[in-house]
């Protein structure tokens, strides 16, 4: 019989455990949902970020973000919670997760959870047990407050039909961005299962969408579906993993796709890179991740067979421009908005105001300077009523830092 310090001792031990074995996984946000809270429940989305909960780089990631438990059958050579791993145990209870998640909530310490799982005896065990803290959380609690839950990869349908119901958003890991990667560094994740399981979500998000379209009372992971790939764990390249991210938006319809850079561990496999891949990757990652999704870019425009991996030094979009100086300069009073949206330094606002503001009259500096856009970038890229760049070819060296000016990004905690 525990006493209550006790009690709270051992709570303790199990939250420092189970929500640093958490931060490896970038695969959430808070965004993009919207649940109102009731008079007799408690909670709701608003579709505000919300955080204390950091990635291992140091970015404010918002929930409550914890395992249900770091045992786990498997044995990924990336991961910390391997079967094979002889890193400190722990799992919580159902009614323990419950519990921190109300505590916390009324506290206000988060706005929601986030939680995940190693996996115990298998997939549809696992799946049940987050389950179970959701349903509770929603019926027994009237928690409104915002949920994303893991799925696990081969779980029945009938529980991810529950876990969509109860939870704002659902994520599959892919892990690693090819199947080859996955053969070589988690023989127990099998691509087409994990496929399966992002299938199934996808058609029950649609089909809730459709009947909510018809007047039904429908709920289905309205914040859509997520999932973490993984990078620098492999010699895997940026043209790659930007096909693999190409094929879960248009095949799999995802909402997002989260880059998370391998973090070395300890007593890893000697297949595994000693060190993390720089900090950069990541950041570009997420930019051509952006360029795909709203700027109309294709993925594989964004690299080239000779040179498959992303510009460290220039943004994607510059790298781009700079690959392409036949294409420019191009006239802001004439370009179409897929031109426009290639210009390096014009983003998707400034594009629509400069459409906007072009109805009336025809483009200036000064209308030009009026918009928050990277000037640097863009002058040599566009022509105005009364700005053009001139006859120099634009070259990296416009762009290029002096060396010994040359930012360094320094980690968080060093
Ligand atoms: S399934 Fe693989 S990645 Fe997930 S907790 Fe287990 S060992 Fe880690």
């Amino acid at each position: 019989m525990f006493t209550l310090s006790g009690f709270m001792m051992q709570l303790i031990r199990k939250l420092s455990i189970l929500a640093d074995a958490a931060k490896y996984d970038a695969s959430c946000a808070s965004s993009g949902s919207k649940r109102a809270g009731t008079r007799d429940g408690i909670g709701n989305v608003n579709g505000m970020g919300i955080c204390h909960s950091y990635a291992p780089d140091g970015r404010c990631i918002s929930l409550l973000k914890i395992l249900l438990t770091n045992y786990c059958i498997y044995d990924c050579q990336y991961c910390v919670n391997r079967v094979t791993s002889d890193t400190p145990r722990a799992r919580f209870s159902v009614d323990e997760v419950v519990k921190l998640t109300l505590d916390f909530y009324r506290r206000n310490y988060i706005e929601g959870l986030f939680l995940s799982s190693g996996i115990i005896q298998d997939a549809n065990y696992t799946m049940e047990q987050l389950i179970a803290v959701a349903r509770s959380l929603r019926e027994e609690h009237q928690y409104h407050g915002y949920i994303h839950l893991k799925t696990i990869p081969g779980a029945d349908p009938r529980l991810i039909d529950e876990a969509g119901r109860l939870a704002d958003r659902l994520s599959v890991n892919i892990e690693l961005p090819t199947d080859d990667d996955l053969r070589e560094l988690a023989p127990d994740k099998k691509r087409p299962q994990i496929e399966q399981s992002m299938t199934e979500i996808g058609l029950r998000i649609i089909e809730s969408k459709e009947d909510s379209a018809k007047g039904m009372k429908a709920r289905f992971a309205p914040a859509g579906q997520s999932t973490q790939m993984i990078v620098g764990a492999t010699p895997t390249t940026d043209r790659a993993i930007l096909d693999t991210s190409t094929h879960l938006y248009t095949r799999q319809r995802l909402k997002r796709v989260y880059y998370s850079a391998f973090s070395p561990i300890p007593h890893a496999d000697a297949r595994l890179p000693s060190a993390a891949p720089p900090m950069v990757r990541e950041h570009r990652l997420y930019q051509a991740d952006w360029l795909i999704r709203f700027y109309g870019f294709n993925a594989r425009e964004l690299t080239t067979p000779e040179v498959p991996n992303l510009d460290g030094q220039f943004d994607p979009k510059l790298a781009w421009a700079l690959r392409h100086p036949h294409l420019f300069p191009l006239d802001v009073n004439r370009a179409s908005r897929e031109e426009l949206l290639r210009i390096p330094g014009l983003g998707v606002r400034n594009v629509n105001r400069l459409l906007q503001v072009r109805k009336h009259h025809q483009l200036r500096l000064a209308d030009l300077k009026r918009l928050r856009l990277a000037w640097n970038k863009a002058q040599w890229f566009l022509v105005a009523v009364d700005h053009h760049p001139g006859i120099r070819e634009v070259g990296p060296e416009l762009f290029a830092p002096e060396p010994d000016a040359r930012p360094v990004q320094r980690s968080l905690f060093d």
